[in-house]
């Protein structure tokens, strides 16, 4: 009987032991999530419909030539990671291996930006959602060159901001603070504050193409994330609670 009940829940993950006993206490009359306050479904409910609402505007912006950036670039680069994050990381546009490959932050500054996220524990895959600015190259990644592009761009972040709703937005550069905030500041200005953008915390830091190229400010960036970490675990707390 013993071998008959481990092979028949060594079958089984997480979500089917807590549905089965939900199902058996249930029939009894005892409804256990509700005393637990532990509901699985609400836990990832929401993450579904996220991921779906994320798919219908990447479907919206379909192929899109609202600007001038589409005759120059090869992919769209739409957003990557985990819809239910509590932080994103929104950089300003793809690079050339981002444009070819149609992922965000995936050559050199990309490797360096994930290297900061493991040092404070965070995947780009598990635990971040990460996106731009411009979802289209600019030529020659000149950002300067396309001014009329983040106005007609902006909406899509705004609505993958809206859809993600973090807790914690990580601008990764001048271009994404300025764009959220409407402000025209220098990074080195900003950077070391904290901001509200409708009630999520607001951390700018150094793109990490610039801390490629200036790697004395990698100090102040990771001053930076590691007042992420701390803001992250606090979040994880106040959850558990
Ligand atoms: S940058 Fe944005 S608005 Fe311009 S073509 Fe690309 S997706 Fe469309």
């Amino acid at each position: 009987m013993k071998s008959y009940y481990n092979s028949f829940f060594s079958k089984l993950d997480n979500k089917d032991y807590i549905d089965f006993f939900s199902n058996y206490l249930r029939d009894l009359g005892f409804d256990y999530r509700k005393f637990l306050k532990l509901d699985y479904k609400s836990k990832q409910e929401p993450c579904k419909d996220k991921k779906l609402l994320l798919e219908k505007l990447r479907e919206e912006i379909g192929d899109c030539k609202r600007c001038d950036l589409y005759k120059t670039r090869t992919n769209i680069v739409f957003g990557v990671g985990n819809p239910c994050s509590r932080i994103m990381f929104i950089g300003e546009a793809p690079g050339e291996e981002e444009d070819l490959r149609g992922e965000p932050f995936v050559g050199r500054a990309g490797r360096l930006l994930d290297k900061m996220l493991e040092s404070i524990g965070l995947s780009r895959r598990e635990n971040v959602y990460i996106a731009n600015v411009l979802k289209s190259r600019p030529p020659d990644n000149k950002i300067s060159l396309c001014p009329e592009s983040i106005p007609k761009c902006l909406p899509f972040l705004l609505k993958q901001i809206e859809i993600i709703s973090p807790k914690i937005i990580c601008c990764l550069g001048s271009v994404a603070v300025n764009a959220l905030l409407k402000q025209n500041e220098q990074i080195t200005k900003i950077r070391g504050k904290i901001y509200d953008y409708n009630g999520i915390t607001l951390i700018p830091t150094y793109h990490p193409s610039y801390l490629l190229r200036n790697p004395i400010a990698k100090k102040e960036a990771w001053e930076d994330f590691k007042k992420i970490k701390i803001l992250l675990k606090r979040l994880e707390e106040e959850e558990n609670v």
